[in-house]
C-alpha cells in the first residue's frame, strides 16, 4: 500500500470528525459563509501535510510543510476565502476564476476548487509544487498549477475575477493588480515580516476600493524561483 493510502485509510474514520470540529470552531471565530465552511469541511488537510504532522492536521494551526514554508492556518484560509467570496463580479454567484500566488501544500487551492471555482496556482518553489500538483491530482481537484515567480501573475490566462495571495509583501505589484478583472477582487497580506495587513482591492473600472482586513502573519513573498 503507498504511504498516501496508508495515511489516507489510518486517519479515514477520525478526519472527518475532527474537521467538523474544526469547522465549529471557525464558525465561532466569526467565519459565516456556509459555502466555505462547506467546502472546508469536505477537504482532507491531513493529507497536505508531512504523516508526522497529520495527528495536528485539524488544529486551527499553520503547520511547516518543508522548504522553510507553512500550510496557512484554517482561519486565516477561511477568512480570505470568504474574503474572496464576498463580493464577486456582477451577475456571478461566486468568482469564476481565481489566480493564487503561492500554492505551497495546495490546500487553499482545493478549498477554492472544492467551491466550483477554476484555480490557477503558482508556487516559485519546484519542490513544493511537484508534491502539491501530486495531492490535487490523486484527490481529483483540477487546479492548474505553474513553477514561476508569482508576483507578476499569469498574464495568459488574465483576466481573473479573483486573485488571492498566500504569502505577504510590501506592495501588491501593479503587474499583478492589472489582470484583475472588473469587478474583481484581490486579498493579500501586505506589509513587512514584522507587521503584516490583509488587504482587499476591489476593481471597479479604473477605480481600485481598498480596505484593511486586519492583521495576518505571513510567510514572505520572495523574488525568483527555487528549483530542484
Ligand atoms: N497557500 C499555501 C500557503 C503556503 S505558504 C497553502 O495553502 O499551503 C506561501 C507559499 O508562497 C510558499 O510555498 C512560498 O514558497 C510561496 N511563495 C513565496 N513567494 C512567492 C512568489 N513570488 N511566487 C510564488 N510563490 C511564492
Amino acid at each position: 500500500m503507498s504511504q498516501y493510502k496508508s495515511q489516507a485509510r489510518g486517519l479515514g474514520m477520525t478526519s472527518q470528525r475532527a474537521r467538523d470540529r474544526l469547522i465549529e470552531r471557525l464558525r465561532e471565530a466569526g467565519i459565516r459563509d456556509e459555502r466555505v465552511l462547506l467546502a472546508m469541511a469536505s477537504v482532507p488537510r491531513h493529507l497536505f501535510i508531512d504523516e508526522a504532522l497529520a495527528s495536528r492536521a485539524y488544529e486551527d494551526t499553520a503547520l511547516p510543510i518543508g522548504n522553510g514554508q507553512t500550510i496557512s492556518q484554517p482561519w486565516v484560509v477561511a477568512r480570505m476565502t470568504e474574503a474572496l467570496l464576498e463580493a464577486p463580479p456582477e451577475g456571478l454567484p461566486l468568482p469564476r476564476r481565481v489566480l493564487e500566488v503561492g500554492t505551497g501544500s495546495g490546500y487553499q487551492a482545493a478549498v477554492l476548487a472544492a467551491l466550483g471555482i477554476e484555480v490557477f496556482s503558482i508556487e516559485r518553489i519546484d519542490e513544493l509544487l511537484r508534491q502539491a500538483r501530486r495531492r490535487l491530482r490523486r484527490l481529483g481537484f483540477n487546479v492548474r498549477t505553474r513553477h514561476d515567480d508569482g508576483r507578476v501573475g499569469w498574464d495568459e490566462c488574465a483576466p481573473f475575477d479573483g486573485i488571492i495571495v498566500t504569502a505577504g509583501g510590501a506592495l501588491v505589484d501593479p503587474q499583478l493588480l492589472a489582470q484583475l478583472g472588473d469587478g474583481g477582487t484581490l486579498v493579500a497580506p501586505v506589509g513587512s515580516a514584522s507587521g503584516q495587513q490583509l488587504l482587499r482591492l476591489r476593481r471597479q473600472g479604473e477605480q481600485m476600493d481598498q480596505e484593511s482586513l486586519g492583521t495576518v502573519v505571513f510567510v514572505p513573498l520572495l523574488a525568483g524561483v527555487v528549483s530542484a
